[in-house]
């Protein structure tokens, strides 16, 4: 651990870097979007201004990873490749501390959790794809497991690096080469990745980055050079982008949106169920797919737990997200805020009680409060929509039977909770469950051995462990 010493570094570590700009073949190129301006969302100041790619860089860069593809990556023996990642791997922890300032600046997380999470797991990721780079021929993924091809992969702005090496680091432990859109607000740290990469001396074309909006999100998904598609982000675009791959072909998986139920019973270890609760709501401030937005109680504790877990929010520490005390940091941007804001509202509209904690806000920057609904029906919007912000919803309920069509009544499917002491009751909740992910007694626990990903409109296909693999492989 590292205490982490304020404004002088944080200032220099910002400031403009050649690496701020697409990276392509090898190099970092002036791209020919228009630049874009990355703001820290704690203090609403610019941080950074970044170059952006347009559609002729989308075409270079799919042309080059092509090349690289056929020519250097693919036939690359499987040892050689992990060699590559090992390396990659080792440069990112070795310069943790820049990534996890760097993180925390450009999307408003806590430093704690940049630092000891995103920074940590993203490593750890390449670590792990690293050891599978030789072993794919006798692990059960076929008789001749080959690399798809070409992937374009597009991520959202919640864990931005994170996110960037679940994409790179199973399709580049496969043999496949990459195209990755970094969101438009948090391009730094994908960038700072390419500059790793080019550290490690990974050949050119292997990966290429390319920030920019959604515009450029389009070209990429669209293009007929690529052999797979996987987007991370919202439910809606992932509506748009399977339509557009319908009939091409071409391989495609979708990590998007949820609404997580996490079922507290009656014989759960209270205090510890607090925690996992807050944890599954506040952490990241509920910019998380499986935030665990939607508490479950059993109407015989709910009084009771409300008021612990009411007491242990006014206890969070609302603020500076470079301050390594703080729990809850900045809301990413200004329509995310909005966002956030409205659904809040539509809450009071439809009857739901909203309480807010009185942890003062900054006087600056995007912030929301720790806020808590409850009375809420399983019609309310703030019952069904993703709210992606810190705001939980409470309902009850008196019988397994129940918790289990209430946890289930929701159009999405990527995680729940269960919490309690019965571990045939955590069994059957499980089973009955429409969720990509299952945590007892624990939640938002991520491991590069486990598979993550959704059912419905959550999305499919799943990222991490061998059966992530599969979705990079052509068995
Ligand atoms: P978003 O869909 O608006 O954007 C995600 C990415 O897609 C960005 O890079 C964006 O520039 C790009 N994009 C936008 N329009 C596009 C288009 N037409 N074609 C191609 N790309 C396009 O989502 P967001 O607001 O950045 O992220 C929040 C969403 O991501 C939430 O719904 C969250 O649940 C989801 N998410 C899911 C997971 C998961 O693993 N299931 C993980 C993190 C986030």
């Amino acid at each position: 651990t590292w205490e982490y010493s304020p404004a002088p570094e944080s200032a220099a570590l910002a400031q403009l870097r050649p690496s701020y700009r697409p990276f392509v073949d090898g190099a970092f190129v002036d791209g020919g979007g228009e630049p874009l301006k990355t703001v820290n969302p704690a203090t609403e100041e610019v941080l950074a201004e970044v170059g952006t790619a347009s559609a002729q860089d989308v075409d270079t860069a799919v042309a080059a990873a092509r090349r690289a593809q056929e020519t250097t990556w693919g036939p690359m023996r499987g040892a050689e490749r992990a060699k590559y990642l090992f390396r990659i791997a080792r440069i990112v922890a070795e310069r943790s501390r820049e990534l996890a300032v760097l993180e925390t600046l450009d999307n408003g997380k806590p430093i704690r959790e940049s630092r000891d999470i995103d920074v940590p797991t993203a490593s750890a990721h390449l670590f792990h794809h690293a050891g599978w780079a030789d072993k794919l021929g006798y692990a059960g993924l076929g008789p001749d497991p080959r690399p798809v091809g070409v992937v374009g992969a597009v991520i959202p702005w919640n864990f931005p690096l994170l996110m960037a090496t679940w994409k790179i680091a199973p399709a580049l432990a496969c043999g496949n080469t990459v195209v990755l859109k970094p969101a438009e607000t948090t391009p730094l740290t994908a960038l700072v990745l390419a500059e790793i990469a080019a550290e490690a001396g990974l050949p050119a074309g292997v990966l290429n980055v390319l920030p920019g909006a959604g515009d450029v999100g389009a070209a990429l998904v669209g293009h007929e050079g690529l052999d797979k598609v996987a987007f991370t982000g919202s439910t809606d675009v992932g509506k748009q982008i399977q339509q557009r791959l319908a009939g091409t072909g071409r391989r495609l998986t979708l990590e998007l949106g949820g609404k997580a139920a996490n079922i507290v019973y009656d014989d759960a270890p209270i205090d510890q169920a607090v925690e996992g609760v807050v944890d599954g709501i506040f952490f990241n401030q509920g910019h998380v797919c499986c935030a665990g937005s939607r508490l479950l109680v059993q109407e015989s504790i709910a009084e009771e737990f409300s008021e612990l877990l009411l007491r242990r929010i006014e206890t969070l520490r609302v603020g500076d997200p470079l301050d390594k005390n703080t729990d809850v940091g900045a809301i990413n941007s200004r329509a995310q805020l909005d966002r956030i804001v409205d659904l809040a509202a539509a809450g009071d509209a439809e009857g739901a009680q909203r309480w807010t904690s009185s942890c003062p806000l900054p006087e600056r920057g995007l912030f929301f409060p720790p806020t808590v609904f409850s009375g809420v029906e399983q019609t309310m919007r703030v019952a069904r929509e993703e709210i992606f912000g810190p705001v939980l919803s409470v309902l009850t309920f008196r019988t397994p039977e129940e918790a289990v069509a209430k946890a289930n009544n929701t159009p999405y499917g990527l995680s729940a909770g269960i919490w309690t002491e019965k571990g045939a009751k955590a069994m059957w909740t499980a089973q009955r469950l429409r969720a990509g992910v299952v945590w007892t007694n624990t939640f938002n626990r991520f491991d590069p051995t486990s598979p993550f990903g959704g059912y419905r409109e959550s999305g499919f296909g799943r990222e991490g462990g061998r059966i992530g693999l599969e979705a990079y492989l052509d068995a």
